[in-house]
């Protein structure tokens, strides 16, 4: 059983999808690994530290020879992987609602391509989840960003100069990422608020020492939602988050957005108009400008200033700490397959459960129902 590492080709990706501690785990399990040369030059691994960890280090086509199984943090090309084996298995993140072309094309090749990010929320498959891993690291540093581009301070101080009174910030979207930027915020000493659609999150909220923000008197999602996830809301829902937004966005120095729904575009939150009502210096980083943007004019990979209010489009957030973050990717890689591995065939093999949730091509067809239905 071959796995191939190879070095992203995206631009600007800094990750990649093991580490001389996975490659090690790895082996042990059974697995030969290669790993292409030049792979963890920005997650500050160098080739000999997987020399070292026993992987053989080569160039792409050695890399690729024979590989049974190909690892990315982004899906390769699938032009760019000549010399797998037929059939072979392309394990990533593989943004399959973003880039269906790049599936039909895994399937046109006869790979079967596993997409990571559709990972089935179940207890067991917590470890193995990439958009937790990575969702919590960019929480955390869309609040550095914030608090890098606010020309005040977070905390308050009193010092025998004056005071200076403490930041406000307003979190918009409770899931994982949500959370942990309300506890850097926290910890860096502002005043933090915070909504979701999700009723379950007030309490989590709450108990991070947060002040809930809440729509009240219209239906939003009760419990959890399925497998954790939010639904687009209803007219009647938006209208009223929005006028409680605009009301409380006004008296906010820091705003951080990070509102998904799965397959769909991002909601609006923040109108332009709303951004206009905020004091000039306040900053706003939106963690979903790569999936459509919760704001108004954001636009991902760039700053823009509106209305004296600074609008941060995230891009690759979790990139920014390559090697934070390829090590805990890679250990969500290595949890997924290493829970699988059939010690007589010496491979991996899925359950009905989690290979159809992930299984995105097989035999030269689309199969996954989340893409078909
Ligand atoms: P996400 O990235 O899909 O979305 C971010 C947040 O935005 C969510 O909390 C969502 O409810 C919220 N949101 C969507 N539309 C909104 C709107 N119009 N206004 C305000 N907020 C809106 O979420 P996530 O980080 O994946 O987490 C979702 C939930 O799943 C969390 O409760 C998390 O703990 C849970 N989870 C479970 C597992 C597991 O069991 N394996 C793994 C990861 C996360």
């Amino acid at each position: 059983m071959k796995i191939a590492v190879l070095k992203e080709g995206a631009p600007g990706e800094t990750r990649v999808s093991a580490t001389p501690e996975t490659v090690k785990k790895f082996i042990a399990l059974g697995a030969e690994m290669a790993v292409e040369s030049g792979a963890g030059e920005h997650a500050s691994i160098a080739d000999a530290d997987y020399s070292n960890a026993g992987a053989k280090v080569g160039d792409r086509a050695a890399t690729l020879a024979g590989a049974d199984i190909v690892f990315g943090v982004q899906g390769p090309d699938p032009e760019s992987l000549g010399g797998a084996k037929a059939g072979a298995w392309i394990v990533a993140s593989l943004n399959p609602f973003g880039d269906r072309p790049r599936v039909d094309a895994y399937a046109a090749k006869g790979y079967e391509a596993l997409a990571m990010e559709f990972m089935p929320r179940i207890t067991r498959a917590q470890s193995m989840d990439i958009l937790s891993s990575q969702s919590n690291l960019a929480g955390y540093k869309s609040v550095l960003i914030a608090a890098n581009e606010y020309g005040r301070a977070f905390p308050m101080m009193m010092t025998a100069a004056g005071t200076v009174s403490a930041a406000k910030a307003f979190v918009m979207g409770v899931g994982v990422a949500g959370l942990q930027a309300i506890a850097t915020a926290r910890r860096m000493g502002a005043q933090v608020s915070a909504t979701d659609v999700r009723s379950a999150t007030k309490e989590q909220i709450q108990s991070l020492g947060a002040k809930p923000i809440f729509v009240e008197n219209v239906k939003g999602i009760e419990g959890e939602g399925s497998g954790g996830y939010a639904t687009e809301m209803s007219e009647e829902y938006q209208k009223a988050q929005a006028e409680l937004v605009s009301s409380h966005i006004a008296k906010q120095d820091i705003v951080i957005t990070t509102a998904l729904i799965p397959g769909r575009p991002a909601p609006r939150l923040i109108s332009d108009a709303q951004i206009a009502t905020m004091r000039p210096g306040s900053v706003i980083v939106d963690l979903a400008a790569e999936s459509g943007g919760n704001v108004e004019g954001a636009v991902s990979g760039e700053t823009v200033v509106r209305h004296g209010v600074k609008i941060v489009g995230a891009k690759n957030m979790a990139g920014t700490l390559a090697a934070d973050s390829s090590a805990l990717f890679s250990r969500n890689l290595f949890n997924f397959l290493s829970a699988f591995w059939d010690k007589e065939k010496n491979a991996p093999v899925l359950d009905e459960e989690v290979g159809d949730a992930i299984r995105l091509t097989k035999s030269g067809a689309v199969v996954n129902a989340r893409l078909l239905g």
